[in-house]
Order: structure tokens, then sequence, then C-alpha cells
């Protein structure tokens, strides 16, 4: 419990309503959507750049831990505070401080909503191009953060290729400018690329630069079913072996396809479909269909079903409707879904659905994996009832397993949820000592007290 006198320093500061530590407030901060929750000692709610500083500084002199927090939706307890920390919500630091379409760049506050960014950029014909599937509601401070990324990041990249530049606060109070307006910058050290996957361990970010660039004319979809997870992969190979780069290239696994049934949003997938490919071209409305047609010159191979093509938004939609309801249909399994989200190079990618469902089969766990093949990242979800302690041992062993075999493929850990508490036990697994003792003297140098999201990122030492 936080000591009335620093509560009163912390009311000073930011005003009573923005710095609270009543049993609602801290209730409502206690967890992202991992499904464990902490108390924090309070829940701050700067306005400004300035407001960040002053609060750095005055966790310095008390030695307070802080834990910064966008929406809350990260999946890996990044944004989950640890015991005696402050969390600091960014949702009031929202503004769109500058919108420069000519020089194709937005500067904004942490707090802004990624899909309102991408909605402003859209007023001057130009797009914000990381997409994740938590845009409605997650913000651009936990993006930078996460390095998130979304189906288009397979044609754009992922939140850390459109970052230009950054303002921020250290650990221990020091403001810094990284990165810089342009698209051309050689001058520092790239430290706006360190900043960005940092998970809030290094820096507050208080404002970030980004890249905006043109809106494509036209979107073209197609929904390709086939017979089983080999004839996919093998289908994703030959698409990222030919020149035309999809703008989008997700994958389901014959489980996702079972879940969908059950769920019955199944329809108009024809019968054998095992693994479905969802495809998006897009660019100039002249030049789509040229790429639609090359995109299906590659789709096509043994064990293709079907290719459906939407060229119209509801016909897009509609080809979607399978694949949105992924998210709903899995919880029909089991109530507790263990996300892995592994990435191997792409090529690789038939070998690790492979070591997926083999691993499901010796464990006796249900997986559903579904994710961005393009990029080789997959959404490994172990079904489990967290009530059933043999069977979340098995599922423990399970997910030992996939990380060797995903490591053992030349893959990571995560190719875009980050690592948070969930995951940093793994860490040493894939980094070698020295690697690792280089990111703990960066990270001392940013926060020599170790106050910025301790427990998180880094594992122990
Ligand atoms: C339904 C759903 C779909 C999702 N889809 C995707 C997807 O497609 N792609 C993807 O990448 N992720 C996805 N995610 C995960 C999550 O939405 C992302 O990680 C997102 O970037 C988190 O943003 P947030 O604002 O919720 O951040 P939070 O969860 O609040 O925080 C995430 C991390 O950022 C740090 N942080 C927040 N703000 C700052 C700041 N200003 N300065 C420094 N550190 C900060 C926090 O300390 C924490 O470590 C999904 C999650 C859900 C629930």
């Amino acid at each position: 419990m936080l000591n009335t006198a620093i509560l009163s320093e912390l009311q000073a500061l930011l005003g009573v309503e923005r710095a609270r530590a009543d049993a609602e407030t801290l209730a409502l901060y206690a967890s992202d959507e991992t499904p464990k929750s902490c108390l924090p000692d309070a829940v701050l709610f700067p306005a400004s750049h300035a407001d960040v500083v002053a609060i750095v500084r005055l966790a310095n002199r008390h030695r307070l831990a802080l834990v910064a927090r966008g929406a809350g939706s990260g999946n890996v307890g990044g944004a989950m505070p640890v015991t005696g920390s402050l969390v600091i919500s960014f949702e009031c630091m929202n503004r769109v401080v500058e919108f420069d379409p000519a020089n194709r760049l937005v500067v904004v506050e942490p707090g802004v909503v990624t899909d309102d960014i991408d909605a402003i950029a859209a007023t001057a014909g130009l797009m914000y191009a990381p997409d994740p599937g938590s845009g409605a509601y997650c913000r651009i401070g936990g993006n930078l953060a996460m390095n998130a990324a979304g189906p288009r990041c397979v044609k754009y990249g992922a939140t850390r290729d459109h970052v230009l530049g950054l303002r921020a606060v250290t650990g221990d109070g020091r403001e810094i400018r990284v990165g810089g307006r342009t698209t051309k910058y050689a001058t520092a050290y790239d430290l706006s690329r360190l900043l960005v996957g940092s998970e809030g361990t290094l820096a507050l970010i208080t404002e970030a630069t980004l890249k905006l660039i043109p809106a494509p004319e036209s979107i073209a979809t197609l929904r390709v079913c086939y017979a089983g997870n080999a004839a996919a992969c093998a289908a994703v190979s030959r698409v990222m072996t030919q020149p035309v780069v999809p703008s989008a290239l997700e994958f389901m696994d014959r489980h996702a396809i079972e879940a969908i049934r059950e769920y019955g949003a199944a329809e108009g997938l024809p019968a054998g479909t095992q693994a479905v490919l969802m495809v998006e071209a897009d660019g100039a409305a002249a030049d789509v269909p040229r790429q639609i047609a090359a995109l299906k010159t590659a789709l096509t191979g043994e064990g293709l079903l079907e290719i459906q093509s939407g060229f119209t938004a509801a016909d897009i939609a509609d080809l979607w409707i399978a694949r949105k309801s992924l998210s709903h249909a899995v919880k029909k399994i089991a109530p507790l879904k263990i996300n892995e989200d592994v990435v191997v190079p792409v090529a690789r990618l038939a070998n690790l659905v492979n070591a997926v469902d083999a691993l499901g089969k010796r464990h006796g766990v249900p997986i559903v994996s579904f994710g961005h093949a393009g990029n080789g990242n997959l959404h490994v979800n172990l079904m489990v009832h967290a009530d059933d302690a043999e069977e979340m041992a098995r599922a423990q062993a399970c997910r030992d397993a996939l990380i060797e075999a995903v490591l053992g493929l030349g893959g990571s850990l995560s190719g875009e949820h980050g690592i948070g508490s969930e995951k940093r036990g793994y860490v040493g697994r894939e980094l070698d000592a020295s690697t690792l003792t280089m990111m703990r003297d960066v990270k001392q140098l940013f926060d020599p007290l170790g106050l910025l999201n301790p427990g998180k990122k880094l594992p122990d030492a």
C-alpha cells in the first residue's frame, strides 16, 4: 500500500483525479489480457510529457516501480502491475500533435488509439500501415513498446518500420528525443529502433513521429481452401518466392477449421477443407487484378480445393467471416487459451505446423493454430482447463517442447506479442549469455535503479 505522504505528493503534482489509489481504480488496472492480476499501489494519468518527467523523478526519489499502460490489450503480462508499483496509464495523453500530409507523417501522443491514426491518415489519401487485430482499442504507445504487427505487415513491415522519431523519458528521468522527421537519417545511433519493442523497460514514450504511406486505391481478397496443412504451407512457400508480395497472407489449420464448423461459421467452406489461407492484394486499381492473377497461380497446386475471390467491400467482408469468428469459436474447445506467438523463417512454416500437430498428439493437448503465415508467425493456442492440474502439466510440457522445436527451426519466441512476464522464462534459451549481458547493460544505462517495468522482458540474472 502506498504511503499517504507519497500519494499526496503525486496528487499535488497531477491533481487528485489523476493520481488515484481507490480500490475500484486499482482493480480496474490490475491486469492486461493475461489471465492473471496484481494490484498496483496507485494509478497515475499524466496529461503531458512534463507530467511524465515529474512522475519518473518522484519515483526515483522514493524508489517506486513504474508500469506503463496503454489499453491493457497485451497478452503477455506486459502492462500487468508488479507488487508495490505505480501504473502510468497513458489514456489521457491522446492528442494528435501534428498531421503533416505533405511530409507523410503524423506526430501523436502515446494514448492515441491505433485505428484513429489510420483514420486521420485516410483523410489525405494516406495510410498508417501496422494493423494489429486490436487496433480499434489498443494505443500507439503499447504498439510501439511491443512492436505490434498485423496482417498487412507481410507487405509493409511492423510498427518499428513506421517510426521516424520518438520522445521519451528514461528510467532516471532524462528526457530524450531519438530519430527525426525524415525518411533518411544517419546522424545518431538508432535508439528509436531500440526503444520500439522494449516493452516499457527502458523509457516511457511520450510522443511518436510516425511515417504514413499512400493508401492503396483498391484491395482484393482470396479465400483459399486446401485439403491439408501441408498443401497450404506449400502454397505459402510458392507465394513468398514469386514477385507479387501479398498485403495479407493468413493461415488457419485443421483444428481452427473444426472449431469454426462447430461454431457454425463455416458456411461456404467446401467439404474436406482442412486448412485455409486468406490472401490479399492491394495497390492501384488497374494493377490489383494482375496481382490477384499472379497470386492465384502461386496458390494453385496439389491439395487445392477452392479459391473464392472478393473485389467489393461486402464480398471481402463475407470471405473474412470464418477467420473473424475464430477467437469466439475456440472458446468452445476449452475455457483457457495458452497463446504462443512463435515465428520461424517462412520457408520452414510447414515444419513448424507439423511439429505443432505432433506435439498436440503426443501431449494430449488440443491445439489450434492460425496466424500470419507470410511472416512465418504462428499463433499456437493450447486449449486447456485451468482447474485441471494434470492437463496443465501436460500443456506446460507441450509448451516447452514447442519452444525447443521453434528454436531448432531457427525461429524465435515471439513474432509480435512480446515477452512480458509470461515468456521471459524462455528468453535464456534463445539468447546467448553475452547478448543477455549486453541487454542488461543497456537496461542499466536507461534505467539505473531498475524502476521501469521490473520482472518483464529480461529473464532474472
Ligand atoms: C483481440 C486481440 C487481438 C490482438 N491482435 C494483435 C495483433 O494482430 N498484433 C499484435 O501485435 N498484437 C495483437 N494483440 C496484442 C496487443 O493488442 C498488442 O500487444 C498491443 O500493441 C498492446 O497495446 P496496448 O495499448 O493495449 O498496450 P498494453 O497492453 O497496455 O501495454 C503493452 C506494453 O507496452 C508498454 N507501454 C504501454 N505504453 C507505453 C509507453 N507510452 N511507453 C513505454 N511503454 C509503454 C506496457 O508497459 C506493456 O509492456 C492483440 C490483443 C488482443 C486482445
